[in-house]
C-alpha cells in the first residue's frame, strides 16, 4: 500500500512528466516557402554551384522528402498553392485551375477575382482579389482557429494567387505586387496599407533593381549545366534583339515596373519584403505561433520565357540560393535559430522545351486546342445541326454548352463520348475521358486517378484530354506545365528548423500531406477538407 507521502511524490513526478510531454513548446514562427515552377532536379543540377547557406543548408541540415509529387491535374499555380496549404486536391478545395469556366455566369473566372472588394494601395484593379472561391480552410486558418485568432498570419508573393490562397480566409493580411512597383492588398483584409508598407513602397526598390543590366552572377562560360545563351528555344524580352546576356533592364523596361516579375530580382524584392514584414509585424515575437507564407513567383515567369535548360534559369536559381541564405540568416537572428519551422516546396514543375526535346530525339510536340475545337464544332454541326456547341476550352477541358444539348433533347453522356472518340486519334493525344466516366468510376492508375482528384463536379468541364508525355499546348519557346507527368508533379519538399531532425526519405509523399504534417507538428487540427496524411519521417 502506498503511503500518503509516497502517493504525493508519485503524483508530482507523474504530473511533471505528463505536462512536460503535453505542453511541448510550439515554434514562434512557421515560414512556408513555395518556389513557383521549381522542378525537383534543380536541387541537384545546380548543386555544385550553390553556396553552403541556402538550398544546401536545407538539404544537409534539414529533412528532404525526395519523392514528393502533386496528386492531381491540372498542375498549375493556383491549384498547387491551394493543395499545399489545404491538404486537399482541387476536387475538394475547388481551386481547379488559375482560371476556369463558370457555368452560372457563362464566363471564365479567375481563381482569386472578387468584384465585391477593392484594391488597397494602388489605383489599379489588381487588388480586387480574395480567397472566397477556395471552398475549404488552409492550415493557416486552422492555426487561427486553434488559438482564438491570436496568431498573426500573412501571405506574400508577387502573384496575387501565390499570396492569397496559402494565407487562407482568416489571414491578417496578404500582399502582392502591383505593376506600379507597389505591394498592395484588398479591402477583404484591410481598408488601408499599414504605415510600414507605405514606407517600404516609398523606397522604390523595384526601380533600383531595374536600374542596371541583368548579367550572370558567375562568368557565363561556367554555366555548363545549361544550353548555349542564344538558342531558338528562348523567348526574348519584348524590346530585345536576341535572348542573351546581359539583359539591359533599363532599356527593356516600360513605363511601369512589370519587368521585375520576369527577372531574378522579383525574388529578391519578395525576400526584402518578407524580411520587412517579419520585422514590422514582429512575427515570431508574440506568445502564439505566427505563420508567414512566401511564394517566389519570378522562377515561373522566367521558366515560361526561357525554359528549364537556359542560363537564365540557372542564374535565377543561383541568385535565389543567395536570397534564401540571406533569409535564413535573418530568421536566425530575428526569430532565433531553433524557434522557427521552415519548409520549402513548389506548386508544380515544368516540361522541357519542345525544340530542345526534338534536338535530343525524345518524343515531343505542340498541340493546338483551337484546331481541336474547330474539329469538334465541325463534327457536332454536321451530326446534330448548326449550333453553339462549345461553351469554353481551358485546362485541357472542353465545357459543352449544356443548354444547346438539352434544348435539342440530346443525351449529354452520349455527346461527350462521341467527342472523346473523335479527338483520341489526333496527334499528341494520349487519352480522353468524359465527366460522366470520371463520376462513375474509381481509378487506380494515371492519368485518370489524378484527373479525378482535380475534377470538381460544379466547376470542371465535360471532356478532359491527356496529351502524350513531352507534348504541350503552348508556343515553341520557353515551357509550361499542367500535366500528370513527373516533370510537372515531382517537386522538392525540404523541412528545416524547429523539431526537424536531419534526414531524407524516398517514401512517396503527396503534396496534400504537407498541411496535415504541419498540423501534427503544431498539435492543431488539419484543414477541413484535408485528405492527406502526416509524413511519418517528419513528425516522428
Ligand atoms: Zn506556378
Ligand atoms: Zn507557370
Amino acid at each position: 500500500m502506498i503511503s500518503k507521502k509516497n502517493l504525493f511524490t508519485v503524483l508530482v513526478v507523474c504530473s511533471s512528466l505528463c505536462s512536460f510531454g503535453q505542453s511541448k513548446e510550439a515554434p514562434k514562427l512557421v515560414v512556408g516557402v513555395v518556389v513557383d515552377q521549381m522542378r525537383y532536379d534543380f536541387l541537384y543540377r545546380y548543386y555544385s554551384k550553390y553556396g553552403e547557406g541556402g538550398f544546401k543548408r536545407l538539404l544537409n541540415k534539414g529533412y528532404s522528402c525526395k519523392n514528393t509529387n502533386l496528386n492531381y491535374t491540372p498542375t498549375v499555380t493556383a491549384a498547387g498553392h491551394a493543395a499545399i496549404y489545404t491538404g486537399a486536391t482541387p476536387s475538394v478545395n475547388g481551386i481547379i485551375g488559375n482560371d476556369w469556366y463558370e457555368r452560372t455566369s457563362r464566363k471564365s473566372v479567375y481563381c482569386t477575382a472578387d468584384s465585391t472588394v477593392n484594391t488597397v494601395g494602388s489605383t489599379s484593379s489588381a487588388g480586387e482579389m480574395s480567397p472566397r472561391k477556395m471552398l475549404v480552410s488552409t492550415i493557416c486558418d486552422q492555426l487561427h482557429l486553434a488559438n482564438n485568432m491570436q496568431s498573426k498570419v500573412i501571405g506574400i508573393a508577387l502573384k496575387d494567387r501565390g499570396a492569397i490562397l496559402p494565407a487562407g480566409h482568416t489571414a491578417n493580411a496578404a500582399y502582392w505586387y502591383d505593376n506600379s512597383g507597389n505591394w498592395i492588398s484588398s479591402t477583404y483584409y484591410m481598408n488601408q496599407l499599414p504605415e510600414w508598407v507605405n514606407t517600404f513602397n516609398d523606397k522604390k526598390i523595384p526601380a533600383s533593381y531595374l536600374s542596371k543590366p541583368w548579367n550572370t552572377l558567375l562568368p557565363i562560360e561556367q554555366y555548363t549545366e545549361s544550353t548555349a545563351d542564344n538558342v531558338p528555344f528562348e523567348e526574348k524580352y519584348t524590346k530585345e534583339d536576341k535572348p542573351v546576356f546581359p539583359h539591359n533592364l533599363p532599356q527593356l523596361k516600360n513605363d511601369d515596373f512589370e519587368l521585375i516579375r520576369s527577372t531574378p530580382f522579383g525574388n529578391s524584392l519578395t525576400k526584402d519584403f518578407a524580411m520587412e514584414t517579419i520585422r514590422a509585424e514582429k512575427l515570431g515575437a508574440g506568445k502564439f505561433t505566427d505563420f508567414l507564407t512566401v511564394s517566389f513567383s519570378s522562377t515561373d515567369y522566367i521558366g515560361h520565357q526561357f525554359g528549364p535548360y537556359s542560363i537564365e534559369m540557372e542564374d535565377t536559381y543561383l541568385r535565389l540560393d543567395k536570397d534564401l541564405e540571406d533569409f535564413l540568416n535573418f530568421l536566425d537572428t530575428q526569430v532565433g535559430k531553433d524557434n522557427y519551422l521552415f519548409f520549402l516546396t513548389a506548386d508544380h514543375g515544368a516540361a522541357y522545351n519542345e525544340l530542345f526535346m526534338k534536338e535530343k530525339k525524345i518524343p515531343t510536340g505542340i498541340f493546338s486546342s483551337s484546331k481541336m475545337t474547330t474539329i469538334i464544332n465541325g463534327f457536332l454541326n454536321k451530326t446534330y445541326g448548326e449550333a453553339n456547341w462549345i461553351a469554353y476550352t481551358i485546362n485541357s477541358q472542353i465545357y459543352l454548352n449544356h443548354s444547346t444539348i438539352f434544348g435539342k433533347k440530346l443525351n449529354l453522356a452520349e455527346v461527350q463520348a462521341k467527342i472523346a472518340e473523335l479527338i483520341l486519334p489526333l496527334d499528341g493525344v494520349a487519352g480522353v475521358v468524359t465527366a460522366t466516366d470520371i463520376k462513375k468510376n474509381e481509378f487506380t492508375s494515371l492519368p485518370n486517378k489524378f484527373i479525378k482528384n482535380g475534377y470538381n463536379e460544379k466547376r470542371s468541364g465535360d471532356v478532359i484530354i491527356t496529351l502524350q508525355p513531352g507534348w504541350m499546348d503552348y508556343k515553341e519557346t520557353g515551357t509550361t506545365h499542367g500535366t500528370a507527368y513527373s516533370y510537372d508533379t515531382h517537386v522538392p519538399l525540404l523541412w528545416y528548423g524547429w523539431e526537424i531532425q536531419q534526414g531524407a526519405s524516398s517514401t512517396p509523399v503527396n503534396i496534400t500531406d504537407i498541411a496535415p504534417t504541419i498540423a501534427t507538428l503544431l498539435n492543431i487540427e488539419s484543414p477541413n477538407g484535408c485528405t492527406g496524411v502526416p509524413i511519418s519521417g517528419v513528425v516522428k
